[in-house]
């Protein structure tokens, strides 16, 4: 049976969609964003994360763990992720909580089954369920049914994405999908790979062909100081939306939340370049849109 790789299935979501939602996350994505929230998400396989601070160095791990992979080196415990199949026993057994997997394959009734069970909180507040990553359409085949069983259930669906998929994979997904949240991050091609890793080429070109068989779109912005929080990015993005059907633009301010997440997969976190934005530029870029007529909402 379909298979897929899910890192999160988080309910009571308030901030994919309207309404309450679950939203899905997949692993897996064409990106790395230099600010990425879920770094946890980037890679297709499961993640290990340790975190030295809630370990207490009781060796419990390294005691359990079948492949001999874990070493107490100096004050932390180190693993040798090319010995680790991922069996899960150093996380049962560690009582603080300092150990965790990312990622579990599901199949899509086993998503179903727990996505259904909160029907009453979606229909009570016009939300539903939103697929999320890591970029959800890189599991196309898989993402394709969910939504359509989805739509069977009469459940409102949306689908967060990069739109650096193929334009195929978004026309499969369109089928069944109420909404799409577009993220946009750099116009310049440039500075599109120095802070994504990608081309943006086609994620421009696939959210043209997109709005010609969509007409729910929400466009995504992350605004970061250092990055992209200049007017002409905004009067690039205009230039590129003018014309095209965009419902909401959706202005996300940058914050180092998620700076932590790096640390417990042992991967640098460098936010020398990006700050927050102060409030007087999102203001500003809010009533750029709005002057040409979006409808603008702040950090949703
Ligand atoms: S079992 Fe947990 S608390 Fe104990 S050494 Fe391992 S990671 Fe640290
Ligand atoms: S997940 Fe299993 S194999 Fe990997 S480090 Fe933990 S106990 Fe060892």
């Amino acid at each position: 049976m379909m298979k897929a790789m899910i890192f999160n299935i988080q309910k009571f979501s308030l901030h994919d969609g309207p309404g309450i939602r679950t939203t899905v996350f997949f692993k897996g994505c064409p990106l790395a964003c230099l600010w990425c929230h879920n770094p946890e998400s980037q890679n297709e396989r499961q993640d290990l994360l340790y975190d030295r601070e809630k370990c207490v160095m009781c060796g419990m791990c390294a005691k359990v763990c079948p492949q001999d992979a874990i070493t107490a080196v100096g004050d932390s415990m180190v693993t040798d992720l090319t010995k680790c199949d991922f069996c899960g026993r150093c996380v049962i057994y560690c009582i603080p909580g300092a150990r965790e997997i990312a990622g579990k394959t599901y199949t899509v009734p086993e998503v179903l089954d727990q996505v259904l069970r909160d029907r009453t909180f979606y229909e009570e507040s016009g939300g539903g369920v939103t697929l999320s990553g890591g970029e959800p359409l890189l599991h196309i085949d898989f993402a394709e049914e969910l939504l359509r069983s989805l739509k069977e259930e009469g459940i409102h669906t949306a689908v967060d994405t990069s739109g650096a998929v193929p334009f195929e994979y978004l026309q499969r997904a369109a089928k069944y999908t109420d909404l799409f949240l577009y993220d946009l991050k750099l116009i310049a091609e440039e500075k599109h790979l120095e802070f994504t890793g990608g081309s943006n080429q086609e994620i421009r070109e696939n959210l043209r062909k997109l709005t010609e068989i969509h007409d729910t779109i929400y466009l995504r912005i992350p605004i970061i100081e250092g990055v992209n929080a200049e007017d002409i990015f905004i009067e690039e993005t205009l230039d590129l939306i003018a014309g095209l059907k965009i419902e909401e633009v959706h202005l996300l301010p940058y914050h180092s939340i998620a700076k932590h997440k790096y640390k417990k997969l042992g991967r640098e976190y460098d936010d020398g370049a990006m700050q927050v934005p102060p409030s007087a530029t999102m203001e500003r870029f809010r009533k750029m849109f709005t002057e040409q007529g979006y409808k603008v909402k702040e950090g949703v």
